[in-house]
C-alpha cells in the first residue's frame, strides 16, 4: 500500500516493508501517543503495549524509534521514557566495551539485571553480545546467557525453549529472544497481519 505515515498514525516517515505488518495498523493513533503517564493514560499505554506485544515487526520498529530519535508516543512496546533509558543503558554499556580492560576489580553485581549489563556488550544493528561464562550464574542459580536475557527483560520466566530470532550468532538481545508463548502470539499475529 502507499505509504503516508508511521505504523501507528504518528507524522514521522517509516519504510513500508515493515511497518505496513505493524499490529498498530486500523487502531487509533491517539492510543500511541499518550500525553503523559499517569491516571487515564496509565491504562492507555498499558493497552499499547498489549498491542506492541504480538506485533510482528515489534523488534524492528524499536530500532527505527532508537535510530531516529523518536521522542514521543510509543514504538516497539516502550514509551520515550523508556527508549531514553534503554539508550542510556546502550550508551553506557559501549563506553564500558570500549574501556576494557575494565581495571580494578568491581563488586559483585546487585542486582540480576547489573550482572546482565556487564557482560553483554551492543554491538550494531542493535544486537548484544554475551561475553561472560557460558552458563552464568548468579546468587548460586544457573542460567544461560538466553534465559538470562529473558528473564531481566521480561520479569518472569520462560515457557520452553528460547529462539533466536535474529540472524547473528550469540546474540542475546532481549528483543531478539521470544519463548514458546511469544513465538505462538507472534505467528497468530503475523497469520493475522497477512489474512
Ligand atoms: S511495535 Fe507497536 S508501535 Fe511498532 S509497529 Fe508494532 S504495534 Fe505498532
Amino acid at each position: 500500500m502507499a505509504y503516508t505515515g508511521s505504523a501507528h498514525g504518528l507524522t514521522s516517515p517509516r519504510p513500508a516493508i515493515w511497518s505496513d505488518a505493524g499490529a498498530c495498523l486500523g487502531e487509533d493513533p491517539e492510543l500511541f501517543s499518550p500525553d503523559g503517564t499517569l491516571g487515564k493514560w496509565v491504562q492507555v499505554i498499558a493497552d499499547a503495549k498489549a498491542i506492541c506485544g504480538r506485533c510482528p515487526v515489534r523488534d524492528r520498529c524499536l530500532e527505527w524509534a532508537l535510530d531516529n530519535h523518536e521522542d514521543h508516543g510509543i514504538y516497539g512496546g516502550l514509551t520515550e521514557d523508556e527508549r531514553g533509558n534503554l539508550r542510556r543503558r546502550q550508551a553506557r554499556n559501549t563506553r564500558q566495551a570500549v574501556r576494557k580492560p575494565r581495571g580494578p576489580k568491581q563488586p559483585p553485581p546487585a542486582t540480576l539485571r547489573e550482572f546482565f549489563d556487564r557482560h553483554a556488550s551492543h554491538t550494531t544493528g542493535g544486537h548484544l553480545v554475551w561475553e561472560g561464562a557460558k552458563t552464568p550464574e548468579f546468587r548460586q542459580r544457573q542460567l544461560t546467557p538466553n534465559q538470562l536475557s529473558f528473564l531481566v527483560d521480561r520479569g518472569h520466566e520462560w515457557d520452553g525453549p528460547i529462539h533466536r530470532l535474529c540472524e547473528v550468532r550469540g546474540c542475546v538481545q532481549p528483543l531478539h529472544l521470544a519463548d514458546v508463548q511469544e513465538r505462538l502470539q507472534r505467528a497468530a499475529a503475523g497469520a493475522k497481519a497477512v489474512a
